[in-house]
Formats: C-alpha cells, sequence, structure tokens
C-alpha cells in the first residue's frame, strides 16, 4: 500500500507538525527546469496533481478552487468580458471555468509546458478548455507579460502557486502595479491568496499590497478541503467594480441567464457570492 504525505512547510507557512495523507493507487513523476510535477491516482480524490510536494488540484475537490477563483469576479462585470489573462493555470480548470462567461480571447501565460502536458494527458475533465480556439496559451513567466501592458484586460486572474520559486514575484507590489496598469479603467484583478488560517501573514500581505494599489480589495473564502488547513481565499482588486456593490435582484438575474446557457455550477451562486466575503475576526485581528 501507498500513501503520500504533502509536509506543510515552506514560504509562508505558519504550520509545521502538520500534513495532509492521501492513499495513492499509482504515481508518474517528472522532473521539469521548474519543478518537480507528481501525478497520483488516489483512493478518494480521483487523479492528482502535485508540484514540488504541495498539492495543487484533484478531481474530486478542483471545481471549488476553479469556480471560487472566477465566478465572484466575472459576474461582478454587467458587461460582457471580452479580455481575459490567466496566469499560471497550468491545469486548464481555471480557463475551463472563464470560457463559460463567453470572453473573446484568454491569453494564459504559464511558466511551465511540462504542466500543460502533463494536464492535458492525465487530467482531461480539468484541461478541457485549454483546445478552445479562443485560448492563446503563451509559455513563459507571468511576471514578465504583464510588464509595459496598458488597458488591455478586463479581468486578470492569477491562479500560481506558493511563494515559492518562479511564483514569488506574483505575490509583490510591483506586479499589483504593472497588473493594474494592463487592466482597462473598470478591469478586475484576481489573485488567489493562501490560506488565512495556515499562511496567514502571506494572506494579510497580499491584501496589503493590493490596497496600496486599487481603490477596492475584497478578500474572500471558500472551503478547500486537499489545501493546508481546508479554509482558502482569493482577493479581488479594482479601481471601479466592487463584487459586493451589485444588487442580490441584479446578480440573481445574471446567474440564472447564465445557468439557462451552462447549467447550474457545483459551488458557486448568488448566496455563496455575498457570504464568501465575510471574514472571520481572527484573520485580521491585531497581534
Ligand atoms: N490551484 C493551485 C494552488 O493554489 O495550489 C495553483 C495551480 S497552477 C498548477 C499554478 C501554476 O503556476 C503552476 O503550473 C506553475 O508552473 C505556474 N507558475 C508559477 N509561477 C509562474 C510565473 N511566474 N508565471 C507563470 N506561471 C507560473
Amino acid at each position: 500500500m501507498l500513501w503520500f504525505t504533502e509536509y506543510y512547510s515552506g514560504e509562508g507557512m505558519e504550520l509545521s507538525g502538520t500534513g495532509l495523507t492521501v492513499k495513492v493507487k499509482s504515481a508518474i513523476k517528472k522532473r521539469t527546469p521548474y519543478q518537480e510535477l507528481l501525478l497520483l491516482e488516489t483512493e478518494d480524490w480521483g487523479k492528482m496533481l502535485v508540484l514540488d510536494g504541495a498539492i495543487q488540484t484533484t478531481e474530486r475537490d478542483e471545481f471549488i478552487y476553479h469556480e471560487m477563483i472566477v465566478h465572484p469576479a466575472a459576474f461582478t462585470f454587467t458587461r460582457r468580458i471580452e479580455r481575459v489573462l490567466v496566469i499560471g493555470g497550468g491545469d486548464g480548470g481555471t480557463v475551463r471555468e472563464v470560457l463559460k462567461h463567453e470572453p473573446k480571447q484568454i491569453d494564459m501565460v504559464e511558466i511551465d509546458r511540462d504542466v500543460v502536458r502533463f494536464a492535458e494527458e492525465h487530467l482531461p475533465s480539468i484541461s478541457c478548455g485549454l483546445k478552445d480556439e479562443r485560448v492563446n496559451l503563451i509559455f513563459g513567466d507571468g511576471r514578465e507579460f504583464v510588464e509595459n501592458k496598458e488597458g488591455v484586460y478586463d479581468l486578470i486572474i492569477v491562479d500560481c502557486s506558493d511563494p515559492i520559486g518562479p511564483s514569488k514575484v506574483l505575490y509583490e507590489e510591483d506586479f499589483y502595479k504593472d497588473a493594474a496598469k494592463a487592466l482597462k479603467p473598470d478591469g478586475i484583478f484576481v489573485t488567489q491568496s493562501e490560506s488565512p488560517f495556515a499562511q496567514r501573514n502571506v494572506h494579510i500581505q497580499v491584501v496589503r499590497e493590493l490596497s496600496k494599489v486599487f481603490k477596492i480589495v475584497r478578500p474572500y473564502l471558500a472551503f478547500i478541503p486537499t489545501y493546508p488547513s481546508g479554509m482558502w481565499s482569493f482577493t479581488i482588486a479594482s479601481n471601479r467594480l466592487d463584487p459586493l456593490g451589485a444588487a442580490p435582484s441584479a446578480l440573481g438575474k445574471l446567474y440564472r441567464e447564465f445557468v439557462e446557457k451552462n447549467g447550474e455550477l457545483k459551488y458557486y451562486n448568488p448566496e455563496v457570492h455575498y457570504g464568501a466575503f465575510a471574514i472571520p475576526n481572527f484573520v485580521y485581528r491585531e497581534e
């Protein structure tokens, strides 16, 4: 019998004697120029993608992360979203959800070509959108890609890993400044912003740095069982659009029209939208 444990450690992790162990049926390993990829067939979670020892996505709970990184921002627009930039996101789940909003073009900038190849081969239910003709795949550094772009994107989504290695630069104020420039005036930026329980200081830092650059900054939560502590966060930032600004009746109408075309989502709905922005007291408590 084979077991895999993700030991919670590394940059920003505030737990040191904790991990998550899963029973594994088979495993494939690959070293890329950027990281170690592991594809596990697990007993409980279906296929699981692990990068440098950290669980990135599983067939069983990926819908939560991918719906929640996309839809709260996407449903904040009351007009059509035309151009979207996804940074990271090599498994393809974020692109799959963005496509449901019928954008004209999605640029996805992923640093590691092998993550995309791996996902296309082993995780077709997650990577299925990457072959869509509206998706422009670019292999490179998302940090460099946003430099010197002005007013191009409606929505920028940062679907990156922990602030270690190539992801580190995606947590810095200068990157947020460049991303803000690359957005249209009513554009929205959204990033995954780590676990407010297990990586609380990194989470607070992301919110603080974004607040230096954008007028409206709204962190929000989702429950993701295979991420450290299960309590996960994302943060929306914009200079014009507030995800809490829409009346429930207007959001409800937008959502019903969306469901007519795409069917119900599995996690996100208008009640979840408003509820996700309620943050427990301990997260921003002064120490
Ligand atoms: N859902 C995940 C999580 O929070 O654990 C993130 C998934 S996604 C697989 C993260 C991707 O970001 C990886 O494939 C990695 O190669 C990519 N990445 C890391 N740094 C990057 C950078 N600077 N530019 C573009 N992609 C980057």
